[in-house]
């Protein structure tokens, strides 16, 4: 449908440089993203992997390099004082234009990484993004919006918990604790942290957000299908169970009086796939992460055990309803055993749905370059968790070679990098051509 609104608009608009309206004929150049992905790897490359932690040295040398990247391009470059990178091609029609959009649509990414991390997570939606903008440049397109790419700081809460600093700052503000975490960090890293803790940024201006990443489940991968469009980010629920038992010594208390706090807390543990499997939605899941034991000799009867509980889903009530089940099986496991168990509250990272329309758009952009897709919820955070919440947002997901990610072994090959890459660029151009406005729908 959007295309043919392109199409439409092509034949009533006075030609322009390209007189093609529509994104058909333009090709992003696969050669060039590839060999930007290959330059940028080698930043912050040490024998293990990629290291270019938030504000460490590799990372503003990292942030430096895309900066001259965009500028070599001719695409005016800036940096602001929390790190985030901004390359922004104009739309070229004035505001007294009627065909003239209202709000930027920005691509975002992050290029910080792990220690010892991979080459594309993070980086493919950036350097994608920067490819996207010089095919538009060389192509002399016509576009009614402005369309900006971003390499967001601290992404990765790496080395500075918690990651997303540089969209949340902008967009939500942080809390004066964080912010006297971070600003001594960016001080030192030459930043001047201008704007505070925030926000600085109205989500009003901006009309769309945009994010292309590799997808970190080899869910694609095992498919075999070329392009993930995703439904939203799964909202985060985790509590704590503390089992209190008696220690006492393992050689010597027979076994029917024995209060073994492990044997309760493993009981809960094996419980969680069967309550994902009963009452989860089918891509719900549960994981209990850490596991502290006490006093945790070998010799002796765990008195007391603390283990987490974590439950993703796209919905909050399905992911909700499984914390629930699993609280109450905590207690009934507790009582039977004869342990006592305290039950932390449950702490809610909430997710963020994308945008249905934008959904729509990038499926159709996929098919039409005769690329398989498949709708998929997000299992990881990323940028467009903090713009999905404000802004009508879009993600596209490409494979990543048996879903490895956060590792020097990550790989998506360069036919991949370049499919991502087209696709984002043709849900940007045919977004830049829509009049109507896009809804911002809420995850249930
Ligand atoms: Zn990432």
């Amino acid at each position: 449908m959007a295309r043919e609104t392109g199409r439409r608009q092509g034949r009533d608009t006075p030609p322009c440089p390209n007189p093609q309206a529509g994104s058909d004929g333009m090709r992003i150049n696969a050669d060039r993203l590839w060999r930007d992905l290959t330059e940028l790897s080698h930043i912050g490359r040490g024998e293990k992997g990629i290291s270019r932690l938030a504000f460490s040295p590799a990372d503003m040398e990292g942030r430096r390099w895309l900066m001259g990247k965009f500028e070599e391009a001719g695409i005016p470059a800036r940096i602001d004082g929390y790190g985030n990178v901004f390359g922004r091609l104009e739309g070229k029609r004035p505001k007294e234009d009627p065909r003239h959009q209202g709000g930027l649509i920005l691509v975002g990414s992050h290029i910080d990484t792990v220690p010892e991390g991979g080459m594309f997570d993070g980086a493919l939606g950036v350097l994608a993004g920067l490819e996207c903008l010089r095919t538009l440049r060389e192509s002399g397109m016509d576009l009614p919006c402005a369309v900006e790419v971003a390499a967001f700081a601290n992404e990765e809460g790496a080395r500075l918990s918690p990651g997303t600093f540089g969209s949340r700052v902008l967009l939500e503000g942080v809390s004066q604790s964080e912010w006297s975490k971070v600003y001594p960090v960016l001080e030192e890293a030459g930043l001047d942290g201008g704007g505070g803790p925030g926000p600085t940024l109205n989500p009003e201006t901006i009309r769309a957000y945009l994010e292309l990443h590799i997808e970190q489940g080899g869910i694609l991968d095992r498919s075999g299908e070329d392009i993930g469009v995703v439904e939203g980010i799964v909202c985060i629920q985790l509590f704590h169970a503390i089992f209190e038992g008696e220690a006492n010594h393992a050689g010597t208390t027979p076994m029917d009086i024995r209060k073994d706090a492990l044997q309760g807390a493993a009981e809960l543990v094996l419980s969680v796939p069967s309550t994902v499997r009963e009452l989860g939605s089918g891509r719900t899941v549960g994981t209990c992460g850490r596991v502290e034991v006490s006093p945790g000799g070998r010799n002796i009867i765990p008195g007391r055990v603390e283990v987490s509980v974590e439950v993703r889903d796209l919905s909050e009530e399905v992911a909700g309803k499984v914390v629930e089940s699993l609280r109450k099986k905590a207690l009934a496991i507790a009582s039977a055993r004869g342990l006592k168990v305290e039950l932390t509250p449950v702490s809610v990272t909430p997710g963020a749905a994308m945008c249905p329309e934008i959904q729509d758009i990038i499926e159709a952009e996929a098919r039409a370059l005769g690329l398989s897709v498949r709708r998929m919820p997000s299992g990881a955070g990323h940028d467009a968790m903090t713009f999905g919440r404000k802004v009508p947002s879009g993600m596209i997901f490409v494979p990543s070679r048996g879903g490895i990610s956060h590792s020097p072994l990550e790989w998506t090959s360069k036919e991949q990098c370049a499919a991502g890459a087209q696709v984002l660029l043709r849900t940007l151009v045919a977004l830049a051509s829509r009049r109507d406005s896009l809804s911002l729908p809420r995850l249930s």
